[in-house]
């Protein structure tokens, strides 16, 4: 019979002093300390756990632990609205394809084609996203050069974006990160337009993309499939008002609707400290309106939205649904890909802050975890995963992000990336004096270095190394991690041999004769020795003799003697496997 003690229940924040942890149980800490340790955490009365923790301990200590209610940024992404209700919004599109493709170069001609058609001038700012009017409809454009090429700002960007344009140059064809950045359109459910580019270029076959792609399950429409394809060129600005019809159309097989009022919500799409104005921020408003004077939590910090400007660097008093809009007035720099969401008072917007803020440090905290025997062979082979430091540096907090995503992605059973320290700005002092007490190299990203900094590196051998482009970044990275993993072992075959006499047995030689079956026998072979037809060891051949002269190999059907180095007792009617061995360098 089970027994029936009623457990008393003690409920808890998401993190908890042991202390405090102590008192809430109501039993001597020394207790709380103890049963920790029984489980391999060694706190102390100031330290904090986590809520997974507490409960195993507490349940041990016969309690039952619950949570306490704490307020979260509810994901506002892409929820759809009832039938009905709200109004129509802009598409959100972002562009993506293969390196040197023309993504950077088509933004700014579409941009280009909103002042051509009179629409609006003055300078565009580059905020991470830019409107334009098309007709009378408005489409949002997420314009991250240089680094929306990388995997996680794809998957990121994808989960604010409607459309998905796909370069894909005429002259080049369908590349790795054609394919991938089709890839993730596809898992993110977003719409497809693929934009053929360069069409104006000497060797443009746009034929020949429409068949790669074809290979892939995008038949063109004009073949009768259903994915939209136009020929464009950046250069000279061929089909672009045509490719924007073509977004607005696909657009419209998505129902998009926005809640056009009352408090917004959205995302972080940008963000970087200026001197002067502290943290900015982009953010593109998916619902409701933002407003000067709003209250915003925003990941693990919040505003008071100070200012708000549009992308061509003009002050405005409000943003609506599918606008983005760079605001001032945060407490810290908020992240990439954060959620935000607009309260009525500051105190909600703090709360909101902080209850991110914790969600965020349980995931850091070391955990008590009750680990059934997969896991712990896992937690062991994870002991064997050798680690290359790095401390990455990069311009602004979307890029450091995405490189951080990306580098995490970095992996196998056998190498990985540690991150011992990542920030924004120039490599400085301490990043120099981080990197040297975690062992790494620093790798900066659209970042630069003083010489000074240069000169204690240079002191230190620290290797400091730079980029522009984030595909040499992670192409570097993917050769040192290469580097260090063992290499392949690839066997090739060679021959084998009859066993019809054995003359001399040592403790780690043997010298024996037989008959070649198959194949050949050389000197400095590898061996497999079997019998009926199970291996039984493994040796080496030191030599091979034809009528007591020692030769360079014998071949089959021929009789040889030869010199092994086994321990394996060899005798008559065993069969030896004769190989050799290459050792191939592997990549990650
Ligand atoms: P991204 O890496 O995909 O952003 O590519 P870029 O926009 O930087 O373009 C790469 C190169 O292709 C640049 O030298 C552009 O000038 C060139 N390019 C882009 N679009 C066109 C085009 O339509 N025609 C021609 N001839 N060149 C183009």
């Amino acid at each position: 019979m089970a027994e029936t003690t009623e457990k008393s229940k003690v409920e808890i924040a998401p993190i908890i002093g042991v202390g405090e942890f102590a008192e809430k149980l109501g039993v001597p800490v020394t207790k709380v300390i103890g049963e920790l340790m029984k489980n391999g955490v060694m706190a102390t009365i100031n330290e904090q756990i986590d809520f997974d923790t507490a409960s195993i301990i507490g349940s041990d200590l016969g309690f039952e632990v619950v949570a306490e209610p704490v307020a979260e940024v509810a994901a506002p992404v892409k929820e759809k609205l009832p039938e009905g209700e709200g109004t129509n919004r802009p598409p959100v599109v972002a562009v993506m394809g293969h390196v040197d493709h023309g993504k950077t170069s088509l933004l700014d001609a579409i941009r280009k084609t909103e002042v051509a058609a009179g629409e609006s001038g003055g300078i565009t700012q580059h905020i991470g996203a830019y409107q334009i009017k098309r007709g009378e409809r408005w489409i949002t454009f997420l314009d991250t050069p240089g680094h929306e090429a990388f995997s996680a700002i794809r998957a990121h960007g994808a989960r604010m974006t409607d459309v998905a344009i796909i370069v894909v140059a005429a002259d080049d064809g369908v590349k790795p990160q054609t394919k991938e950045a089709i890839k993730h359109a596809q898992e993110a459910g977003v719409q497809m337009v693929v934009a053929i580019n360069k069409v104006d270029k000497e060797g443009a076959d746009t034929n020949r993309v429409r068949q790669e792609l074809s290979d892939m399950q995008l038949i063109p429409e004009e073949w009768g499939g259903k994915t939209v394809m136009v020929d464009v060129s950046a250069k000279s600005g061929q089909n672009l008002e045509k490719l924007l019809d073509m977004v607005l159309l696909v657009a419209d097989l998505e129902d998009l609707r926005a809640r056009p009022d009352g408090l917004a919500d959205g995302m972080i799409i940008e963000s970087h400290l200026e001197t002067g104005r502290g943290p900015v921020a982009t953010v593109l408003v998916q619902n409701g309106q933002l407003k000067v004077g709003d209250y915003i939590g925003a990941g693990g910090t919040y505003a008071k939205v100070r200012s708000l400007d549009d992308w061509h660097g003009k002050r405005i008093r409000r943003a609506d649904p599918g606008m983005p809009a760079v605001v001032t007035g945060f407490k810290a720099v908020p992240a990439f890909g954060d959620v935000f969401k607009a309260v009525e008072t500051e105190k909600e917007a703090r709360d909101l802050a902080v209850g991110s803020q914790r969600q965020a440090s349980i995931k850091s905290m070391v955990k008590v975890k009750k680990i059934d025997a997969a896991e712990l062979t896992s937690a062991i082979t994870a002991g064997n995963v050798s680690e290359l430091n790095v401390v990455v540096k990069a311009d602004v907090q979307g890029s450091l992000e995405s490189l951080l995503d990306s580098l995490a992605g970095l992996k196998n059973e056998e190498v990985a990336i540690k991150v011992v320290q990542s920030g924004i700005g120039d490599i400085s002092e301490s990043d120099v004096t981080f990197a040297k007490a975690g062992n790494a190299m620093i790798l900066g990203f659209n970042v630069s270095m003083g010489s000074v900094v240069k000169q204690l590196a240079n002191r230190e051998h620290l290797q400091i190394r730079l980029y522009k482009v984030i595909y040499e970044l992670l192409d570097d990275l993917r050769d040192a991690l290469s580097q260090m993993m063992k290499p392949e072992i690839i066997e090739h075959e060679m021959g084998k041999l009859k066993v019809l006499g054995v003359f001399k047995t040592t403790k780690t030689h043997v010298i024996c004769g037989g008959e070649v079956t198959t194949g050949k026998v050389t000197a400095n072979a590898q061996v497999r020795i079997l019998r009926d037809k199970q291996v039984i060891g493994t040796g080496k051949v030191d030599n091979v003799q034809k009528e007591q002269n020692v030769v360079k190999e014998a071949v089959e059907g021929e009789q040889c003697g030869m010199n092994l180095t086994t321990d394996v007792k060899i005798q008559i009617d065993d069969r030896l496997e004769f190989y050799t061995t290459e050792e191939k360098a592997r990549s990650l």
